[in-house]
């Protein structure tokens, strides 16, 4: 059955990437991908046609879609809109919400051709390859009370720190399998000294794991595993943990890797229906210039062959054309350790499309 597949350009750098990731998917669709795809508006380019940063058109266009690819949102000529709720992120957010999107995938991985562009030592870095699963709809950025009121003559700021067992068991699953799939090694990150509603994650967790025996599960405390992160990443394969700390701790992996430009993301719901995204934002300070790095982009459409189009080998490809442009020393400029690029952003898709067909 032909699957829809929605492309959402967005704001500043995020036309252009989209441009060579939708070059990759037609070139999947002529070795009989049978998707259709579509496109639409949203976050500040939404907002300046419609008014609204999700219009509705889109958001339809989004629920009958199999799989979303994003570029970006957001921008500088946004930044001062008074009304929150058509801020360019507001079009992000409530893609997720509404499409009920709880579990992000965020590989980290190091390619062995950039490995002079992370700050930590070669040895420490080099082979890195951590998936990192992050809880994205509950936690702590949406537990209710939350606020800022005035308490014995002082304001005083609340948020709640809240997960269900169902919301936990449900990420864990996302995790259990996608360990069983790579090295079949979990480390689930809580504050289980401190926190209840982590007392009840690691519980959950190890509740789960007898339905998982090839699974080695572990636990580590959330600021021990920041540490461990720059001490000794490579011990780390796949890692689950809650919004907040995933949102740090996910960051952080992806720095271990020294380039913005090269790192995919997948967001699922339960249905295996998924918004695929680069990690870095919409980049205004090189829009329009043709000199920014469409791999991240290239690199999430792999990912949503795999997890949503059930298309591991056209995925593979992609990885694999990916690496050859960069043995072939192709490098926009933020993969590069002086900053001098060698190739423009529809260059590198030009490469990297040449490479996927010669796969
Ligand atoms: P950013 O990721 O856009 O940029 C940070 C730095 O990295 C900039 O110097 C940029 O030029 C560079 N960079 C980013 N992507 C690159 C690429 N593909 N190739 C080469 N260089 C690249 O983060 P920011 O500057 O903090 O945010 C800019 C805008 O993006 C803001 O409006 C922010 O809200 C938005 N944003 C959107 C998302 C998203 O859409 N998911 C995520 C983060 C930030």
């Amino acid at each position: 059955m032909t699957q829809k597949i929605l492309v959402l350009p967005g704001d500043g750098i995020g036309p252009e990437i989209t441009a060579q990731a939708s070059r990759i998917l037609a070139a999947c669709q002529a070795r009989g991908l049978d998707v259709e795809v579509e496109e639409a508006l949203v976050g500040g380019a939404a907002y300046d046609a419609h008014g609204e940063p999700l219009p509705a058109e889109t958001l339809q266009k989004a629920k009958e879609a199999r799989a979303i690819l994003l570029g970006a949102v957001g921008g500088p000529k946004w930044d001062t809109l008074e009304d929150l709720s058509k801020r360019p992120e507001k079009g992000l957010l409530g893609l997720r919400k509404n499409l009920g999107l709880f579990g992000n995938l965020r590989p980290a991985i190091l390619y062995p051709q950039l490995a002079s562009a992370s700050s930590l030592k070669p040895e420490v870095v080099s082979g890195l390859d951590i998936m990192i699963v992050r809880e994205l709809t509950g936690g702590i950025y949406f537990g209710q009370p939350r606020g800022i009121e005035e308490r014995d003559g002082e304001r005083v700021g609340y948020n709640t720190y809240v997960y269900s067992e169902s919301e936990i068991e449900r990420i864990g699953r996302v995790a259990f399998e996608m360990a069983s799939k790579r090295s079949k090694k979990l480390c689930s990150v809580d504050k289980a000294n401190v926190l209840e509603v982590t007392i009840l994650w690691r519980e959950v967790m190890e509740r789960l794991a007898p339905e998982y025996p090839d699974v080695d599960l572990s636990h580590m405390y959330v600021d021990n595993a920041a540490m461990q992160l720059v001490r000794a990443p490579k011990q780390f394969d796949v890692m689950v943990t809650g919004n907040m700390f995933g949102d740090i701790l996910s960051d952080a992996a992806a720095m271990l890797t020294g380039s913005i430009g090269m790192l995919p993301s997948a967001s699922l719901n339960e249905s295996g229906q998924g918004m695929y995204e680069p990690c870095h934002g919409s980049a205004p300070d090189i829009a329009g210039q043709n000199i920014a790095n469409p791999l991240a982009t290239i690199l999430s459409v792999a990912m949503m062959l795999r997890y949503s189009l059930d298309a591991p080998a056209l995925a593979a490809r992609i990885e694999a054309a990916v690496g050859e442009v960069l043995d072939d020393g192709l490098r926009t400029a933020d993969i590069t350790a002086d900053g001098v690029m060698t190739v423009s952003t529809a260059a590198m898709g030009d490469a990297v499309l040449a490479a996927f067909e010669r796969q």
